[in-house]
């Protein structure tokens, strides 16, 4: 089994994960895996990246395919015994035009923004080396001030939240809207907000669950938002290259010296 450092993007076959995943080859000084749902796309991106003289590894990995969570978990803790740097970038956002139902946007959207997102964590925590970083990447729509209710704003930014706490909160927010009542109980239009809140808060925990363990891996958690970034995610509006996109997860990932922070990506940070 091999100690070299171990890095894993989720969700890297294209966007601001595979830009990330390029950073990553040219200055972590280990190996970084590529990672995507689809074996196809995610190896035209291995090779993409090959053809630039970078080298990285390559698995399958749907985060929100508990079987898929579970066998990738299994080959790293086989293959390499550990890990040293999880970006959790994987995400969807639906279209301002999708024509599904707000109820299936909701319980699409915040299973794999939010709960896909914990899978990966709850599955690879375990296997985080002494010094680990992870880097959740979150949104401008990630922001606390994006709920409209201040009573729902009170219970994410609730100090003493936990993870089951807030797993409730998020599931609330799915029934709410399959009642048709997410706007009347304050949590605004965009299931997309929610979810990301919801990384955002769940950043802070895993940050005072990291802190408080004994003996303690010295774990960073940080959050950030990557701006504007010209991607398939915005119709390719954003202003932001894929690669300034990068930026600010690249920061967290290999420069700053910051536990349980939301960052911006021009590397500010921002009081959540
Ligand atoms: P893209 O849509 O370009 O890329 C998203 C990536 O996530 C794709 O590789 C996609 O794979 C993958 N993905 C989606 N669902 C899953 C899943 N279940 N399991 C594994 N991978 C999955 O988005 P961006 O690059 O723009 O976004 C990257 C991150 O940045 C996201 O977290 C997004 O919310 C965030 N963000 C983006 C902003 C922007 O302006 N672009 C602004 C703020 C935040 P596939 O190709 O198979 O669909």
């Amino acid at each position: 089994m091999s100690t070299q450092k171990i890095a894993v993007v989720t969700g890297s076959n294209k966007g601001i994960g595979y830009a990330i995943v390029k950073g990553l080859c040219e200055r972590f000084q280990g190996s970084v895996y590529l990672t995507a749902r689809d074996v196809d796309r995610g190896k035209a991106a291995i090779a993409k990246l090959e053809q630039l003289g970078l080298s990285p590894l390559f698995h399958q990995l749907d985060i929100s395919d508990q079987t898929s969570v579970d066998r990738f978990k299994e080959y790293i803790q086989t293959k390499h015994g550990g890990l040293d740097l999880l970006v959790n970038n994987a995400a969807i956002a639906f279209k301002m035009d999708a024509t599904e139902a707000f109820a299936e946007q909701a319980e699409k959207t915040i299973e794999i923004n939010y709960f896909g997102t914990l899978r990966v964590c709850q599955a690879l925590f375990p296997l985080l080396r002494s010094s680990a970083r992870v880097v959740n990447i979150s949104s401008s729509a990630g922001h606390l001030s994006r709920i409209p209710s201040t009573d729902l704003r009170a219970k994410f930014g609730d100090p003493n939240l936990t993870v089951d706490g807030l797993n409730k909160l998020i599931e609330k927010f799915v029934i709410d809207a399959k009642e048709n009542k997410s706007q009347a109980e304050g949590w605004g239009n965009s299931a997309y907000v929610v979810s990301k809140v919801g990384v955002s808060a769940l950043t802070l925990i895993q940050q005072r669950i990291f802190d408080q363990e004994e003996p303690n891996r010295n774990i960073s958690v940080n959050s950030v938002h990557p701006g504007y970034v010209d991607t398939d995610m915005t119709s390719h509006k954003g202003p932001l290259t894929i690669e300034e996109g990068a930026k600010g997860p690249l920061f967290l990932a290999l420069d700053a010296d910051l536990k349980g922070k939301y960052v911006w990506f021009d590397c500010r940070l921002i009081d959540w």
